[in-house]
């Protein structure tokens, strides 16, 4: 018997999902101080799967490297953006970002890796001052203009990738997000939502076991007539489900029912072990990739064509190795 198990390898460049990022973090030395922010993680690993667009909003906006470093400053009531020198950088940060919204509109991005406490990059915590005491309140400019955009597009910062757990959770997104709006783009069926929602069932069960519910609830009430509507709400309701990573028992859930499905393949040592190895996972002692390895083993010689396409089983490349940390 073959197996089909979910595409996930990659064949050619263009094939790669186009990802986001500050410029500063592929080394470029566009900083306030002339320096950059590499982040080797992002450079070395996620450039084997992913096409960069990177961006730096303030050199956008005519600043030099050097510059004078700039900050959120409420004034009357109004954010503002100015320069340690006192200049007003506002508008000419802003148009910066309009000017680069109407490229990316035209641009398949499906991620975006920012900087932390950047007042043009950040994601969350970015000081703005108020006096002389800021709080950390704000968000970049650029950012928060990205977000208003795409709303269910992945952004995480840069540093918040060196958390395992926060990782696997942003690529996960970022290959759930490509999937979806890939699909999206080439003018879907309801037949196609349909197989999307089936495909990526265990995926959001493991997540949210209501939410997936609740959107399998939503597919069924779709007819083609109000398909785009349909899929503007289960995009916002899928990309929100899956916005923190999935808990232990979450995906002790989802190992279950997929065994469920092998069930006539187990020998009673096998389903033993097989038990033994998700208690395992579920204590702490191994981690996900243990019991997904053995599934996918057993999905190469029994089970149907509906359970291997499981994109919980493979849900980005496995070289990332993502799961052997969680
Ligand atoms: S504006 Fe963004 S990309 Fe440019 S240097 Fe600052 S953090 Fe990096």
């Amino acid at each position: 018997m073959t197996q089909s198990s979910p595409k996930t390898s990659i064949r050619s460049e263009s094939d790669k999902p186009l990802l986001g990022i500050s410029r500063c973090l592929l080394g470029d030395q566009v900083r306030f101080d002339g320096g950059h922010k590499r982040s080797r993680y992002a450079e070395e690993t996620l450039g084997q799967y992913f096409r960069w667009y990177p961006v730096c909003p303030e050199i956008e906006s005519g600043m030099s490297a050097p510059r004078p470093s700039i900050r959120q400053v409420q004034i009357d009531g109004e954010l503002r953006v100015l320069s340690a020198k006192g200049t007003d950088m506002t508008d000419a940060l802003r148009h910066a970002t309009e000017r680069r919204l109407e490229q990316i509109a035209v641009k398949p991005l499906r991620g975006f890796i920012v900087v932390k406490d950047s007042p043009s990059c950040g994601l969350e915590r970015v000081r703005v001052y108020d006096g002389s005491q800021p709080t950390r309140s704000g968000v970049g400019v650029f950012t928060a203009a990205v977000q208003q955009s795409y709303p269910h597009m992945p952004v995480e910062e840069s540093g918040r990738l060196n958390d395992d757990r926060l990782r696997e959770n942003f690529i996960l997104r970022v290959y759930t997000y490509h999937r979806f709006r890939t699909m999206v783009e080439n003018a879907p069926s309801v037949s196609d939502l349909m197989r999307f929602h089936a495909e990526h069932k265990y995926l959001l069960l493991a997540h949210n076991p209501s939410m997936a519910k609740s959107l399998g609830r939503l597919i069924a009430q779709c007819c083609r007539d109000d398909l785009a509507s349909v899929l503007d709400e289960y995009e916002a309701e899928m990309m929100s489900s899956l916005s923190k990573p999935a808990k232990v028992g979450g995906n002790v859930n989802a190992l279950q029912h997929i065994v469920g499905f092998l069930t006539d393949q187990f020998t009673p040592e096998s389903r033993q072990h097989m038990q033994d190895t998700i208690a395992a996972y579920r204590a702490g002692e191994i981690p996900l990739i243990t019991p997904i390895t053995l599934i996918n083993h057993y999905l190469t010689a029994a089970g149907t064509d509906w359970i291997r396409r499981q994109w919980y089983l493979k849900p980005y490349p496995a070289a990332l190795s993502l799961r052997s940390r969680i």
